[in-house]
């Protein structure tokens, strides 16, 4: 795991986001989700893992029913600014479009083995404290750099309600991803 494949893809004269740097844990881990309106709409699932955000994209955006399974496919690791990122990437730049923090918190490992060995290993359990995420969810590989997000079946798993669609706005500033195109013209 590192930031390379990260800095190699962009160009930071051109585009807002943060260049940043391995970053030094001092407090409960974090996650973010990042509602992505690239060439294709997703959603950037990243937890923090020794510093660095591990990340994967989520065509779908994950899902509050422990039925649905969301295909999670797991991409570079993200500076740990990243997680403060809402804004535009310009066209031409890797990954141009409009990003907000659809949601943000702490997580838990909830396996005996360090997060880091279980990605290695292709099992991820983790109890989320977000806003609009919240208890456990499963991140399990099925080949290569596909994976699978699932919520666990516990009291906060909620197969009535269509999280994504229901609440689209950033948590950090109400903001959509349509607020932005219309800013952006
Ligand atoms: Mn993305």
């Amino acid at each position: 795991m590192g930031l390379e494949e990260y800095h190699r893809k962009r160009d930071f004269e051109r585009t807002p986001e943060p260049a940043g740097a391995r970053g030094r844990k001092a407090r409960d881990p974090i996650f973010v989700v990042q509602k992505h309106n690239a060439s294709r709409l997703h959603y950037d699932v990243r937890i923090e893992v020794d510093g660095v955000l591990v990340s994967w994209a989520v065509p779908k955006g994950p899902s509050l029913d422990p039925k649905v399974k969301r295909l999670a496919v797991h991409v570079e690791d993200h500076p740990m600014d990243y997680a403060y990122f809402e804004g535009v990437i310009p066209r031409d730049n890797y990954g141009a479009g409009q990003v907000i923090v659809w949601d943000r918190g702490t997580y838990r490992n909830v396996r005996d083995e360090p997060v880091a060995r279980g990605i290695a290993a292709g099992h991820v359990s983790v109890w989320l404290e977000g806003t609009k995420l919240r208890g456990g969810w499963s991140l399990q590989r099925m080949d290569g750099t596909s994976w699978l997000l699932v919520k666990r079946n516990d009291e906060l798993a909620d197969p009535a309600v269509d999280i994504a669609t229901e609440r689209p706005e950033s948590v950090l500033t109400g903001q959509t991803i349509e607020d932005l195109q219309r800013e952006a013209g």
